[in-house]
């Protein structure tokens, strides 16, 4: 026996499944979780890049503290100790 009565709001589609109406209310729907779901996805990576660039950022700075000091005796302004002398 074919369903005569949207399976949503029961209106009388004729046969169909879903009437049109509630068809695009689920088009709808899904349109605004893929949007969702891809902000998301494009928040979540913003953060994991601004931590890779971050760490990236603090290597290179820690690099350039050792070999400044390695190199020239450059002791970084935070490890001093005991004030200017
Ligand atoms: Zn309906």
């Amino acid at each position: 026996m074919p369903m005569k009565e949207c399976e949503y709001c029961k209106a009388d589609t004729g046969g169909a499944p879903i009437c049109s109406r509630c068809a695009d209310r689920q088009e709808s729907h899904r349109r605004a979780l893929e949007v969702d779901k891809r902000v998301r996805l494009a928040l979540v990576q913003d953060l994991v890049d601004s931590h890779a660039r971050a760490a990236r950022k603090e290597i290179v700075k820690a690099h350039w503290r050792l070999n400044n000091f390695l190199n020239r005796g450059i002791v970084p302004d935070d490890l001093k100790q005991g004030g200017p002398n």
